[in-house]
């Protein structure tokens, strides 16, 4: 019961911040990273402020987390968001290898606000040459060098 207590207060947290953050010209999102049940980063929507596309709550959260830790695994954290990630900010979610995820509002909820999420994540669904942006493999053999050297190289960090 304490702990499902704990799980709304973050929560309203993100969304107090979801708030907050329209006074202030940025979207209506919000995020925090938790760490044994302790707010360690809070992030908002900063892509209209900062020109940033990728400047979303759960990313600028995340880049906080990992200041915070001074680590990029964030595996036993916990990111409460005000709306349920997009594509992007669910990536960074799985590359910072964060274990669980809260959301407040729904993708098909911020779709009815203008929010393309839920296009994306259909967009995902389709095979590369279908996608409205097109994606086609170039020069693959000559990018393998890359794979190559870093399979090759004793000291590489693996994440
Ligand atoms: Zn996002």
């Amino acid at each position: 019961m304490e702990s499902e207590n704990k799980h709304k207060e973050f929560m309203k947290e993100a969304i107090r911040l979801s708030c907050e953050n329209i006074k202030t010209g940025g979207g209506p999102f919000g995020a925090v990273v938790v760490r044994n049940n302790e707010i360690i980063a809070r992030g908002v929507n900063r892509v209209t402020r900062d020109n940033d596309p990728t400047a979303h709550a759960e990313v600028n959260a995340i880049r906080e987390a990992a200041k915070a830790l001074n680590s990029f695994n964030l595996s036993g954290c916990v990111i409460y968001s005000s709306c349920e990630p997009c594509p992007m900010c669910l990536a960074a979610i799985y590359w910072a290898r964060i274990s669980r995820i809260y959301y407040g509002n729904t993708k098909q909820d911020a779709a009815r606000i203008n929010f393309d999420d839920a296009f994306f994540y259909d967009e995902l669904m389709s095979q590369p040459q279908d996608r409205n942006v097109i994606a086609t493999p170039l020069l693959s053999e000559e990018a393998q060098k890359a794979f190559v050297m870093w399979m090759d190289y004793d000291d590489r960090t693996i994440y």
